[in-house]
């Protein structure tokens, strides 16, 4: 397939690396607002177009595909020109800024008949499909509470629009906790129904932006999750416990970009520990991306998917605004 990426992002270059290891994929051109940006990234890159025209780049059918990792309010609009030039669509989380234009996104890629995901990686996990698996088997009876831990210290690089542009998207609620309801969907295969939550700056973030958050949620079938997104936890290890009425399955370091992780069944038996495959993450959502685009099945993550998670981050910001708990659209 044919590639274009808009955004001259750092996780573009990511990306890229990972498409480059899968067959048959030409990785051909950039645009960013910048022109001097777009023609260095395309250098350092290995694509041969550099554009800051979003029109002109997409002109004439280049592109199969697109990977859209602009900054997030840029989301809707950028998707919609792709998906009328006719690109199938990876975009990134969060899928858009309002539940309007997310469910607009949606539609028009059903109408075009293209494919739209959304990149959220840590489905692609061996971690968290062994814990999907189990937990849909029955292994640890029925599923009542979940305590997610995603707190990370943000890399001094990424201390930029995330911390102080709520504009663009910033906030650890729409960065991290979009991540963390997508997987808890993924797992329990049950929709987030009402959200409450707390937001707090801890040091990092400025004006109205958190950096701190923590939230419960109601899933379908009285599952009770309790979350935590953070920037500012240095050295701290990301958690992820399903308690269920026979047993418990308890993953450390699975909330990650690296595709690792370690995963302990706990039940009447006892606790062992269940090996963890290492997984690049991004090369296996972009592989089953490209596959969908064929026709060969569905991507990790779909649009729709991108939506209610999207959908369930901004109830969660507007009960930390107005103290409340809020249903989610
Ligand atoms: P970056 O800050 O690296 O890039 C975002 C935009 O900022 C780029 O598109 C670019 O705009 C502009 N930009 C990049 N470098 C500079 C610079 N040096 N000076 C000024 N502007 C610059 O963001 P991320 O790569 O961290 O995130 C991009 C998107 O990807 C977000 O939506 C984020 O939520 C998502 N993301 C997803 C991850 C995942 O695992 N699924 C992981 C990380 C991010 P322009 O296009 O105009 O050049």
């Amino acid at each position: 397939m044919r590639w274009g990426f808009i955004g001259a992002s750092r996780i573009a270059e990511r990306v890229i690396g990972s498409l480059r290891q899968l067959p048959g994929q030409e990785l051909v051109g950039v645009v960013s607002r910048d022109a001097a940006r777009a023609r260095q990234f395309a250098a350092e890159q290995g694509l041969t177009g550099a554009d800051t025209d979003l029109d002109r780049f997409l002109r004439d059918g280049r592109f199969d595909a697109v990977y859209v990792s602009s900054t997030n309010e840029q989301h809707c609009a950028q998707t919609l020109a792709a998906l009328a030039a006719g690109c199938h669509v990876m975009c990134e989380k969060p899928l858009a800024m309002s539940v309007a234009d997310a469910d607009r996104m949606v539609s028009d890629a059903a109408a075009r008949g293209r494919v739209l995901a959304t990149n959220h990686h840590l489905r692609a996990s061996d971690c968290h499909r062994q814990m999907r698996t189990l937990i849909a088997s029955g292994a640890i009876g029925r599923v009542h509470g979940v305590q997610v831990s995603h707190a990370v210290y943000l890399p001094l690089q990424l201390q930029g629009w995330r911390l102080d542009q709520p504009q663009a998207g910033g906030g650890v609620v729409l960065d991290i906790l979009v991540h963390d309801v997508d997987v808890l969907r993924f797992l329990l295969q049950a929709e987030p129904r009402h959200i409450y939550t707390s937001a707090a700056q801890a040091g990092l973030a400025r004006g109205s932006v958190e950096d701190s958050a923590m939230s419960v949620i109601e899933f379908d079938g009285n599952v009770l999750a309790q979350l935590h997104q953070s920037f500012v936890a240095p050295h701290a290890v990301t958690r992820l416990h399903v308690l269920g009425t026979e047993g418990n399955l308890y993953a450390q370091g699975s909330m990650t970009q690296a595709g690792a992780g370690r995963l302990w069944l706990r039940d009447a038996q006892g606790e062992r520990e269940l090996p963890v495959q290492p997984v690049n993450l991004y090369e296996a959502g972009f592989s089953a991306f490209i596959r969908a685009c064929t026709g060969d099945g569905a991507p990790l993550a779909s649009g729709l998917d991108g939506a209610r998670a999207m959908a369930t981050a901004l109830a969660g910001l507007a009960s930390a605004r107005s103290g409340c708990r809020q249903d989610i659209a």
